[in-house]
């Protein structure tokens, strides 16, 4: 072998080598540079995927908390959170609340062809008419009956607003149901609160404000049902004299009424005020006063439905 061929042998192998190497290297820059581009596209795809799985509410409470946090308005939006957690549970209880409770209005007297008498009690003793005209407006001239008649439609409307169910003895001037026939009606009903309404009549003309007819405790009765009507009358009064302006002439006990009598449910009787008062009967046959009194019912309805 001579020396020229020697070299060129030597020059060519190491040209080799050297392509060899190159072509290596090459080959691991592109693997890096593949890797990195594919490491990069997990990582994106991870945050879409991230992303994706949050619900559309939690991002922008997100987005919002993070624009308060900017404004520096760290403890406003914490304290916002907090209150808006604390409101939700409370709606949702007071409407299951009413929802469950049942109220019975009896506006009383009516129109009826019935004439009959009954007994005062279950229990025996005395007989009653079954039916009653009631009073009359002295300045008015309207009749017991029809006062009564509006307050509790009234009402009827404001609890059924409050999610309360509501049964009336009626709906109408018309009504054949005795004091007997309306207490039974509310037991059937499984009355939570019977609420009679009535307004009052007194020879003295300066006689005004609102008086809570209640069940008296006797041997005969269940004791649950008259402490649950007094609790109820107490509560009722109390709000309706804070709606009204009206004085109060506070809770009575009563053993002589057929309609407290024959109720097995908590009953009671609400005098709105004196028909023979010539300024409170003006001011009941209004439509604002007679708003004021059905507030007062139902707030204290609704306190007494916490309470029962
Ligand atoms: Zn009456």
């Amino acid at each position: 072998m001579n020396k020229s061929l020697k070299y060129k042998i030597i020059i060519m192998t190491m040209i080799a080598v050297f392509a060899g190497m190159g072509s290596v290297f090459a080959y691991y820059l592109k693997l890096e540079k593949a890797y990195e581009i594919k490491a990069k596209n997990i990582a994106q795809e991870t945050e879409i995927v991230e992303e994706k799985d949050q619900p559309e509410e939690q991002k922008k409470t997100e987005e919002v908390k993070e624009t308060k946090t900017q404004e520096g308005m760290d403890s406003n939006s914490e304290e916002a959170e907090k209150e808006e957690v604390a409101s939700l549970p409370e709606e949702k209880l007071s409407s299951s609340g009413t929802q469950n409770f049942v109220v019975c209005i009896d506006p009383g007297h009516g129109t009826t062809s019935r004439s009959i008498k009954e007994p005062v009690s279950p229990f025996g003793g005395e007989e009653k008419p079954g039916f009653v005209s009631g009073t009359k407006g002295v300045a008015t001239g309207i009749a017991e009956k029809e006062l009564n008649l509006a307050v509790s439609l009234k009402l009827r409307e404001c609890l059924q607003n409050h999610g309360f169910k509501v049964v009336m003895t009626r709906d109408a001037d018309y009504c054949d149901l005795s004091n007997i026939d309306r207490a039974e009606l509310a037991n059937r009903e499984n009355s939570d609160l019977f609420v009679r309404v009535h307004a009052n009549g007194a020879d003295d003309q300066t006689a005004r404000g609102i008086m809570m007819l209640v069940p008296s405790r006797s041997n005969l009765r269940d004791g649950i049902i008259v402490d649950k009507s007094r609790s109820a009358g107490e509560t009722v009064l109390n709000h309706m004299i804070k709606s009204t302006g009206a004085p109060s002439n506070g809770v009575i006990e009563r053993s002589d009424m057929t309609g407290f009598n024959w109720s097995k449910v908590p009953v009671i009787l609400v005098e709105m005020g004196f028909m023979s008062n010539p300024d409170e009967d003006m001011l009941m046959s209004t439509s604002e006063y007679q708003d004021k009194l059905v507030d007062g019912i139902v707030n204290g309805i609704l306190e007494y439905s916490k309470l029962d």
